[in-house]
């Protein structure tokens, strides 16, 4: 690291990345038309219509709740929420692309500004995506499902100085459209494509020349294209051929590890950029309630993992009681029940982020719980009613079968022993049984205690209440 925070490659160079990310919205219909955007389809060209497919006379109509997820976004993030937008005409020719342009927007982006995971944000516009084109040996086909479905671009300041942050950011806007509703992001699905742009240089205060990488499929692929770009400069510039360093796009080769040229840059003059003549211009301060709808938003990753870390929960549980919307569902659940009780919260997280999940992960007939049943398992924990080893069988039998945690309990005799007349007539045995280890404890060993509690664990079958036992054994002696 040098004085600024920012990390020195090779004792020497500094890295320099700006991200832009497209994510495709949740809506039931596509960005300018009544045809349907359903990711899940898988027949081709199922998702079409004469907007779709460009045929000449058809119009646009704009999709609204487009365009409240973008001021939503916005929002979240802390950026200007532009009053005045309009959407451009980005013309290119490609097949996946049947009018000859797209509809993007150039001047007057929805979203300029905010800032996420420390990471500031340029501006996020909102555009309509390309077909998917299916190379074959001989010919190509096009399948125009995704062509149209709303698509949201965000571009980031070149402020991002590590490969690692490149992931880092990504998995937080996947995260964030998450947590609104307004995406699934699912990178694997292509429904997320980051792009990284990326320059070296041996003057923190000098850009070097950038480079493009698309073509990743992954948050891993994301950081690992960076560092392959970062080290191919880093010898380029070593071996003094820094001019072989081209503006220019590559693609990440996921088999291969590496980044191998696509072509060279574009300018935007190429694009012909200009106002889309067949949509209304937009006044969104008219359009939106802004401040209600900010009154309105989720609570935020960055906001709950403060709340959460407050309660005394681990880091990686954190991390998944923010983005397992399952197993925050559950959570919730309990913490609605009694917010303030941080034994129970704990408690709560760990059953579910160590055990749940391990059982989700391993039982083939995994059900999740009813959240009743389950609150009620967290409740018979809290009160000693049943210990740890006990309450994990249970869980095991929520996740599979379903049922009453008491009644399970019951029936398989794990209901811890709390009745003190009980427990002082298991310990009367176990001392009359024991007379060595009770001298012991009495001359100040200790280590005797430790026996003779394991002894009454062994009488009760390990039902009895650890604390109250341990105080009628000294009680006795
Ligand atoms: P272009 O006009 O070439 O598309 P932009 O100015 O639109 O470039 O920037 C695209 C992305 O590249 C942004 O995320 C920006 O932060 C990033 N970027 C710009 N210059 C550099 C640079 N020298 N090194 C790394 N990233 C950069
Ligand atoms: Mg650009």
């Amino acid at each position: 690291m040098n004085k600024e925070n920012r990390p020195v490659y090779n004792n020497k160079y500094y890295l320099t990345i700006g991200l832009e990310i497209h994510a495709e919205l949740k809506t039931k219909t596509k960005m300018f038309s009544r045809a349907l955007n359903n990711p899940d389809e898988e027949k081709p060209n199922q998702n079409i219509d004469p907007v779709s497919m460009a045929h000449p006379g058809t119009l646009p109509v704009i999709n609204k709740k487009a365009l409240e997820h973008m001021v939503r976004i916005g929002l979240a993030v802390g950026g200007t929420v532009a009053n005045f937008t309009e959407f451009d005409r980005k013309n290119y020719f490609y097949p996946d692309i049947p009018k000859g342009y797209q509809i993007s927007q150039y001047k007057h982006p929805i979203v300029s500004g905010g800032s996420l995971a420390g990471v500031d944000i340029t501006r996020i516009h909102l555009e309509e995506d390309t077909g998917t084109n299916k190379h074959e040996d001989t010919y190509s086909l096009v399948d125009f499902n995704r062509a149209g479905v709303p698509l949201a671009e965000l571009v980031t300041e070149p402020v991002i100085y590590s490969p690692e942050k490149v992931a880092e950011f990504a998995k937080e806007f996947q995260l964030l459209l998450r947590t609104l509703g307004a995406g699934d992001a699912n990178l694997q699905k292509g429904e997320m494509r980051v792009e990284v742009n990326l320059s070296v240089s041996a003057d923190p205060n000098v850009f070097g020349t950038k480079v493009e990488v698309k073509n990743i499929g992954s948050f891993k692929a994301a950081e690992a294209a960076a560092r392959y770009e970062l080290e191919r400069h880093i010898s380029l510039l070593e071996a003094n051929k820094g001019d072989e360093i081209v503006q220019e796009t590559r693609g990440w080769d996921e088999e291969k590890k590496i980044t191998v040229r696509q072509r060279l840059k574009e300018n935007s003059e190429e694009y012909r950029y200009f106002p889309e003549p067949d949509l209304p211009k937009l006044y969104l301060h008219e359009m939106f309630d802004l401040e209600k709808m900010k009154s309105q938003l989720p609570e935020m990753p960055w906001e709950k993992r403060v709340r959460l870390s407050n309660l005394g929960i681990k880091n990686a549980d954190i991390e998944i009681l923010i983005s397992d919307f399952e197993i925050a569902d559950i959570f919730n659940f309990v913490a609605q029940s009694d917010v303030d009780n941080i034994e129970l919260l704990t408690k709560t997280s760990n059953y579910l982020c160590s055990d749940m999940i391990g059982y989700r992960s391993n039982e083939k007939d995994f059900i999740y719980p009813d959240k009743s049943s389950f609150l009620k398992l967290m409740n018979m924990v809290i009160s000693n009613e049943v210990n740890s080893r006990a309450a994990k069988d249970i869980l095991l039998i929520l996740c599979t079968q379903g049922g009453d945690p008491q009644d399970i309990a019951q029936e398989k005799g794990m209901l811890q022993q709390s009745d003190e007349g009980v427990i002082r007539a298991m310990v009367q045995i176990v001392l009359d049984l024991h007379p060595g280890p009770v001298k012991d404890f009495q001359e100040g060993n200790e280590n005797a205690l430790k026996f003779l509690m394991g002894q009454v664990m062994k009488e009760s079958k390990g039902t009895v209440n650890p604390q109250i036992a341990t105080k009628i054994i000294k009680d006795l002696l």
